[in-house]
């Protein structure tokens, strides 16, 4: 009996380490991971088509006007989105697919995918994401605070997700997080044609 893929989005202040646990559900578990497209130029050590598809504004652009993406936002002052192929592609050969994106691009997707499972990762606390922003290195202050200030207004999304995850320990997360996906896949809206056979099954005993 074939079975679609489940969709989970995880979303999290920049900072809160969740691209470091999101590799790891993928390494351990295997769960697909979908890569986006920016506008943002490439970190060091980022590599074209593994971290992100690096576009140029044009490109992405006309990624837009093809309908080739399933969500994208202007995350200050860069573009991201969703290839909308590549996930559909997964979740129709069964498999469960990880979006790692920001909570705007979070809420399209469960506007457009109603079984979509959210999942939202916080620091413990303000003080401890911006400690991580700064040892992190990889952005200068100005950035830094666009992000911290960015962090402070995306809170008032998080009651829309559908779990809020402390990222305290890092074991602890990924297992949490890969329960959850687990648990989520046994409901019963997500499983008809069992629930169905099932039924059908039993009427004939
Ligand atoms: P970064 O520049 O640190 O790689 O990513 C900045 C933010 O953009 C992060 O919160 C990341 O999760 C989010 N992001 C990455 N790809 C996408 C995407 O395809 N769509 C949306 N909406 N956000 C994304």
């Amino acid at each position: 009996m074939s079975k679609r893929g489940l969709l989970t989005v995880i979303s999290g202040f920049s900072g809160s380490g969740k691209g470091t646990v999101v590799n790891e559900l993928v390494k351990r578990y295997g769960y697909s991971l979908s890569i986006s497209a920016t506008t943002r130029k490439a970190r060091e050590g980022e590599i074209d088509g593994v971290h992100y598809f690096f576009k140029t504004e044009k490109e992405f652009m006309d990624m837009i006007d093809d309908h080739g993406l399933i969500e994208w936002v202007k995350y200050i002052d860069n573009y991201y989105g969703t290839p909308r192929n590549y996930v559909n592609e997964m979740l129709d050969q069964g498999k469960d697919i990880i979006l790692e994106i920001e909570m705007q691009g979070g809420l399209k997707v469960k506007a457009n995918y109603k079984d979509a499972l959210l999942i939202f990762m916080t620091p413990p606390s303000a003080s401890v994401l911006k400690e991580r922003l700064i040892g992190r290195g990889t952005e200068d202050m100005t950035t830094i605070n666009k992000r911290l200030h960015r962090a402070s207004e995306e809170t008032v999304y998080i009651d829309s997700y559908d779990y809020l995850i402390v990222n305290d320990n890092l074991d602890d997360c990924v297992n949490t997080i890969n329960r959850i996906i687990n648990v989520e896949k046994q409901r019963i809206v997500r499983n008809n044609d069992l629930l169905n056979y099932i039924k059908n099954d039993f009427s004939n005993i």
